[in-house]
Order: C-alpha cells, then structure tokens, then sequence
C-alpha cells in the first residue's frame, strides 16, 4: 500500500466546522433537555418515546465530538494550551448537560417522579420496547435502580466516600509513591531505586541475581510498610461489605458482578475452571526451569526470558503491512476496517517530547472511524501493540451500526478483538520464525504473558473472596500466609516460593483500588484463546465472531456469546482457551 501519514488527522471529528460552532450547537441541544422534561408522562405515545431517545443519543454524540477533539489534541501536544482550554470547556458543558438531563434520567430508572408520576412497570416495557437497540440498556438502568438508595442516602455516600475512602486509597498511593528501594545485586554495591518501574523491568531481566535483587528490593520495603497497607486494604474490604450488603447484593463480588454485566454463576465457573488448569502452567514452569539449567524454577524467575529476541528494527509502513496481511488472512472484514483507519489518517504513529506516553484506541462515535495512538520505538513488541489497538479500533467499526451508548461492549466483551489481534499476529510472526533461539524466546513471552493474565489474575480474585469472608478474624500474619498458600495452589510443585512473596499482596493496587477487577482479566483472555481455538478448527467461524463484535453493547454478553453457539456458564467452552496455551506449551517444550 501507499506509505502512510505518520501523524493522525482529527478534522473528521468536527465535519469540517470549527471547534466553536460546534461547542455552540451542542450548548443549544443541552438547553433544549428541560423542554423534554415537561413532555414526560408514564402514558406517552411511543414514537415520541422513540423521539426522546434519539434526543438523548445525539447530544451524547455531539458531547464526544466536543470532549474528543481536544483531548486527543492534548494526547500528542500535553503542552498546546488552547487545546487544554477547550477540554475544560467541553468538560463543563459535560456536567452541565449530566445535570439537565438527570431528572429524565431518574424518570426512566423509576426513581423520580415527574408531573407527578413516575414511569411504572408496565409502560417501561411498553416504551423500552419501541426502541430495540437501547431496550437492554434502558432495562438494565432500571435494574441498577433496585440496588440504589434514596437520593437524600445516596448524596451522604457520595460525600462520605470522595472524603473517606477515597482519600484512604490516595494516601495508600502516596506511601507507594514515596518509596525508595534498596537495591542489592550480587557482586555489585547497593544503591537506592527510585522507581517501581525500574525494578519490575528488572524482573525480565536475563542475570539470575539481577531478578532476584529486584524482587528482593521491592517486596522488603513493602514489607516495612505493611502494616499501614492492610490497615488501608482492611478498611476498603470492611467499606466494600458493608456497602454491598446495604445494596442488598447476595455477596461482595456481586456488586462488581452487576456492574460487568455477568452472572455469578458464570465467574465461578471461570475460576473453578481456571483452578483446574493450573498444571498447563505449572508443567510449563518446569520447563522453563530445565532451559534455565535449574532444577526448580523459582519464583523470581517467572519472568524470565529464554532464548534470544529479534534485534531487527521494523518500521511503522512495516508493521502496518505486516499486521494488515495477518488481519486479511484471518478474516478480509477485519482487514477492510483496519484499512480504514489507516487510510483515513486515524492513526499518530511515533513518538515525540510532548507526546503521551503508550498506547490506546477512542472511540467517538458511531459515525466517525476510532482514532489510534501509537508509540511506536521500531521493536517487534510494536507490531502486538499495533495489531491490539487496531483490534479494539476493528471491534468498533463493526459495532458501528448502533446509538452511540451501545456502541461500546460492556468491560468483559471489550478486549476481545485487540486480545484476538495480538493472537493473530503473533501466530503470523511465529509461522514465519525459522530461528530456533527466537522461537523459544517468541513462544516463553507468549507463555509468561497468558501466566500473567489467566492465572495470576484468576487467583487473585480467588484471593479475595477468601479475604472478604474471613476479614475481622485475620490479622496481618494471617494475610500473608493466605497469599502464601494461593501461590503454593497456583505454582504447586514446579516453583519454588521465597519467604518474601508473603509481602506480595501489599503491592498488587487493584486489591485496594478495585476489588474483584482481576477476573475480567482471565475472562478476556480465555474467551479469545477459546474464540481462536474454534477458528483454527473451522476457518468459517471468523463469521461468528464477526457476528459477537458486530453486536457491540447492545445485549448482554452471556447472549451475545450464546448466539455464536457459546456457553461462558458451562466448563466446556473454558476448556477450548487452556487447549490453544497447551498447544503453545507442547511447542515450547519441542524447541528443546
Ligand atoms: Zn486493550
């Protein structure tokens, strides 16, 4: 193809207009909230029902333009300053409009009553149903209700919270923050790390002693400070209870459970099932310790690297031909959409000094093709960065056909396409290795990352549903040996655990910042590994999934994925995604 533009062209978002003209359109459209306001009456007809919610889905539209527009112009110049000044704008006008539309908002759930009346049962169903797209979302709203409190509760919480414990996880950061570490490697002298992530770069490197220094340095300061973590982690747990409980949710992981759109049943046969796998990685622990000449693999060697990486430079027009060729073999649909973002300039390519940091895809509307952010350094690690982005940017062009609020998938469904793209590209990058030393290296990266997002994060959240039943009878000893026993579980014979990984809990900040976040982990990995084992039996199921991303978030995700013949409730469908590591595994254990 012709070579591309390197650097992104946001014109597309604002249609031509300038910035002003369309703040100042939208402006108009918020005004226009309160007169919809008076027209709410439980017996309304449904096609002016129909009129209000398209009403409500355009001025969410033309709220991303305004917000997006600077935002990503902020995203590669964090030092154009009108570029700040027009977020604040657009950010005030957001609240603005969030206020003006609250009352309807409330109308809908069936909380407020306007005129009068509130929206009951009956014609909520009547109403919902004329507008098909939206009917699970607005269904939904009204479900969350019913683990709402009053209004007057609600506020008091709200305040209580953004003063409690909020600031409590904001002082948790700032012990972390201000840490120094003590680093000791063998045969060199001590010297003070300043940052966390110097040393978690550290523990990939290939020297034995330089892991184990890193590891040893960061888990004893947490271990200093560990009695001020589990006074922060006891109060955010002792919060969490109390909270879901006053919600009336049946369990803690209920309330994230509700809020990613799963059923509980679902999450504990991922679990149980992610337990029942945890020999593919420990027979592949024990592999990896044979390629280290170990006779045990040991727990600061999980990261280890083996074999030798491919040194090449790739360029961004490289990179770009390479995962548009993967993207057309595995499916001409997936190749088509990423076409159309490069081709249409969505895409800022290089790094520069006032230019963000890492990597992202954002979506704006269903009528505008997604943006991506690059960074790209000319690594091979590009090429999985670039083929994950251009995924989520994939997922969203399908999912184009829907109002802007079910456009999006909900958090478990969300990484499907870019977790698939990083599949896709890497059995295209392995296919075509010949060199045995880049295989290994290729295929242990491969192996350590599924480690790090299947099980370690599974385990984790199995972690915390121990800790959240057993918290007034535990103390700090206690944390740490429950961690302790989750990790001999998880690693069992193959790897050796050091005393020091007791402290290792204190570290991982979803524990304290979003508790039960980790599963959604596994859940996205496994469900694209399962996606891809059933393509790789028949090509023709690139349809299906087309057919899961198509449906963006506009049903549940259990009956997205049962309408392409899968069953997230049942062990069976679990299975298929440890089935595609086990084939990696098999393949790692013949390089040798
Ligand atoms: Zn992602």
């Amino acid at each position: 193809m012709k070579r591309i533009q390197l650097k992104w062209d946001l014109e597309d978002i604002l249609e031509g207009k300038n910035w002003e003209e369309v703040f100042k359109k939208t402006k108009e459209q918020v005004d226009k909230a309160e007169e919809w306001t008076n027209k709410l009456d439980p017996k309304m007809e449904e096609e002016e029902f129909r009129k209000l919610m398209l009403f409500l889905e355009n001025l969410e539209e033309k709220l991303s333009r305004v917000g997006h527009y600077p935002y990503l112009k902020t995203a590669t110049d964090q030092k154009d300053k009108k570029a700040w000044q027009l977020r604040e704008k657009a950010d005030d006008l957001g609240v603005e409009a969030g206020m003006k539309t609250r009352i309807i908002d409330q109308w809908i759930k069936g909380i407020a009553a306007v005129n009068g009346k509130k929206l009951d049962e009956k014609n909520a169903k009547r109403l919902f149903g004329a507008v098909k797209d939206l009917e699970y979302k607005l269904k939904r709203s009204r479900e969350a209700a019913k683990y709402s409190l009053n209004q007057e509760e609600e506020n008091i919480i709200l305040n209580k919270d953004v003063n409690g414990i909020e600031r409590i996880k904001e002082l948790r950061t700032i012990i972390e923050t201000e840490q120094e570490y003590q680093l000791r490697v063998e045969g060199e002298e001590e010297r003070i790390v300043k940052t966390q992530a110097e040393l978690t770069e550290m523990v990939r490197s290939s020297q034995p002693e330089v892991r184990e220094a890193a590891y040893r340095a960061l888990l004893n300061k947490f271990g200093e400070n560990l009695d001020k973590y589990w006074l922060v982690y006891k109060g955010i747990i002792k919060d969490w209870v109390y909270e879901s409980k006053l919600r009336g949710y049946q369990s803690p992981i209920a309330a994230k459970n509700f809020g990613n759109e799963i059923s509980g049943e679902t999450v504990e046969v991922l679990l149980g099932e992610v337990k029942n796998h945890r020999e593919v990685f420990q027979k592949y622990f024990g592999e990896k310790a044979r390629a280290l000449r170990n006779r045990k693999l040991r727990r600061f060697d999980v990261y280890a690297p083996i074999g030798r990486g491919n040194s090449q430079k790739i360029s961004a027009d490289e990179a770009i031909d390479l995962v548009l060729e993967a993207f057309g073999n595995f499916d001409p649909g997936w190749q088509k959409a990423a076409k159309q973002i490069v081709e249409n300039n969505h895409i800022d390519y290089l790094p520069s000094p006032t230019k963000r940091g890492g990597a992202f895809c954002s979506t704006v509307g269903p009528k505008i093709d997604p943006y991506v952010m690059l960074n790209l350094v000319g690594s091979q690690r590009d090429v999985s960065v670039m083929a994950h982005e251009l995924g989520h940017g994939i997922h969203s062009i399908m999912a184009n056909k829907h109002y802007p609020s079910t456009q999006h998938a909900s958090l478990v469904l969300s990484e499907t396409a870019s977790t698939l793209g990083e599949i896709i590209i890497f059995d295209r990058i392995i296919e075509g290795e010949g060199d045995k030393e880049r295989r290994k290296f290729l295929l242990n990266e491969r192996l350590t990352e599924s480690y790090a997002t299947v099980l370690r994060q599974g385990y984790i959240t199995i972690f915390e549903e121990e800790i959240f039943n057993r918290v007034s009878k535990i103390d700090q000893d206690g944390v740490n040996q429950l961690w302790t026993d989750n990790l001999k579980e998880q690693f069992g014979d193959e790897v050796e655990i050091d005393e020091i990984f007791g402290n290792e809990w204190a570290y991982v900040s979803h524990l304290a910042n979003s508790p039960f976040y980790c599963y959604a982990y596994s859940f996205g990995q496994l469900l694209a590994l399962g996606l891809y084992k059933r393509y790789q039996q028949d090509k023709g199921y690139a349809g299906q999934i087309r057919k899961i991303l198509e449906a963006g978030g506009s049903k549940a995700p259990e009956e997205i994925l049962k309408s392409a013949g899968i069953e997230v409730s049942k062990p069976d469908f679990w299975k298929e995604g440890f089935e595609v590591i086990e084939g990696w595994r098999e393949e790692f254990e013949r390089d040798y």
